[in-house]
């Protein structure tokens, strides 16, 4: 944490915004106010994203793209603005390198069916890091059952991180054709360092795909900078809708990429014997696209970015700071995930003798909202030797209260289950 973050985060004040989320007012079954700390699940949406698609369903709703009518030329307006919303988010070169689809998911397995599927073969190999969400590591199983190639994971430091030196010695021994990360864990909150990364493994001609769902929604993602080839993300965990999500692919690469999705919209030309695909982004958006989705998620990037993604780093830094340095205190407790300088706004717990789901329903009888299981991360928690982990996560609207909160339920799970 530099000083000028730090002295960012001290003056936020997360009331200013918690106004914008009506569902934040909320008290749960138990009648407790509600602390929202699912938010590496999904975040909530402000007033501005439900009123952008309120507004696009209610005014000028359409079919994009095939329309030579009023409503259907205003609603491809839009949906095309969004793309330039989102392009400007990444700091992409070109809106066209910009594809919507369902979501982080939907983006990784779109790379493994369409890329992968053209360049990979029996033997080559495919690098993971042991800290990915089952979304970048099954899509890599599905090509190896379907190309003969093989998968292989970076294990991770006692500290929850990953050294270069490991990369490298990685990179070299293997010689994979693709290096998929993430850019951050959504169980241990590990931020790994992508630009480095990206160079070391381009250095040994890896292709590079980032994982950037836990990304996105806190810190700035400069695709240019990173130099990465494809980057994923997701709508719901940026404010924005379900159902959306976003590949970013490199417009050289995508240009050369089969399509996947076969049907209306991605095709120039279609005859009884074949089709030609359609220029980029269309040749990668089969059918109608999720038109307010896309509208919804551009107002997303435009508020958290009002919000300031600095800003939101350094606040998502305190509370953590302020929760872990009380729960570190805590016999029994462990926290699994490195020190909150080396991580974003994500608290794995472990509390010894007490099962994650014990500990995720004492603390909803108390308001509070966190997760318990794997977080579709098994191969990370096996390589851990846990079962399973309750995971509290931030996001800017949450308050130093809700941290206390946090820490003062915890302890009381410890005295009635430990
Ligand atoms: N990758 C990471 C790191 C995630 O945290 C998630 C969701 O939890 C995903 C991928 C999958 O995202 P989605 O379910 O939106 O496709």
């Amino acid at each position: 944490m530099t000083p000028t973050a730090t002295a960012v985060a001290n003056d936020f004040d997360p009331n200013v915004y918690r106004a914008d989320f009506p569902i934040l007012e909320r008290r749960v079954a138990s009648g407790a106010s509600l602390a929202f700390l699912d938010n590496a699940a999904s975040t909530q949406r402000p007033a501005a994203v439900i009123e952008a698609m309120n507004d696009c369903y209610r005014s000028y709703y359409a079919n994009v793209h095939r329309g030579i009518h009023t409503l259907s030329e205003e609603s491809t307006h839009a949906y095309e603005q969004a793309r330039e919303s989102v392009a400007a988010f990444l700091n992409a070169a070109a809106a066209r390198e910009v594809i919507f689809t369902a979501g982080t998911t939907a983006s990784i397995n779109t790379v493994a069916r369409s890329w992968g599927d053209a360049t990979v073969g029996p033997g080559d190999v495919i690098l993971l890091t042991i800290a990915e969400h089952h979304a970048n590591i099954v899509p890599w199983h599905q090509l190896a059952q379907r190309s003969g190639c093989r998968v292989e994971f970076l294990p991770i430091n006692d500290d929850y991180t990953i050294n270069d030196e490991v990369v490298s010695a990685a990179l070299q021994r293997f010689q994979p054709k693709m290096f998929a990360m993430t850019a951050a864990s959504n169980t241990l909150g590990t931020i790994f360092p992508v630009a480095r990364w990206t160079k070391l493994a381009h250095d040994h001609g890896a292709t590079v795909l980032v994982d950037a769902a836990q990304a996105a929604p806190h810190q700035v993602v400069d695709v240019q900078a990173w130099d990465a080839d494809f980057v994923a993300f997701s709508g719901h965990k940026i404010c924005g809708p379900t159902g959306i999500g976003v590949l970013f692919g490199k417009e050289s690469l995508l240009d050369a990429m089969p399509p996947f999705l076969g049907g209306g919209g991605m095709i120039r030309d279609v005859t009884t014997s074949g089709f030609t695909s359609a220029a980029l982004p269309e040749k990668f958006e089969a059918g109608t696209p999720p038109i307010a989705e896309a509208i919804g998620l551009a107002a997303a990037t435009r508020y958290i970015t009002a919000v300031g993604l600095d800003r939101i780093a350094a606040h998502e830094h305190v509370l953590c700071e302020h929760a872990e340095s009380q729960l570190r205190q805590i016999d029994g407790v462990r926290i699994v995930g490195p020190t909150p300088d080396k991580k974003g706004g994500i608290i794995g717990l472990h509390i010894a003798g007490v099962h994650a789901h014990d500990v995720s329903q004492h603390l909803d009888t108390r308001g509070i909202a966190v997760r318990a299981g794997h977080h579709c991360t098994m191969p990370l928690h096996h390589h851990l030797n846990l079962a399973a982990t309750a995971r509290a996560s931030f996001y800017f609207y949450n308050t130093i209260e809700e941290a206390d909160r946090l820490v003062e339920a915890i302890v009381e799970v410890q005295k009635k289950f430990a």
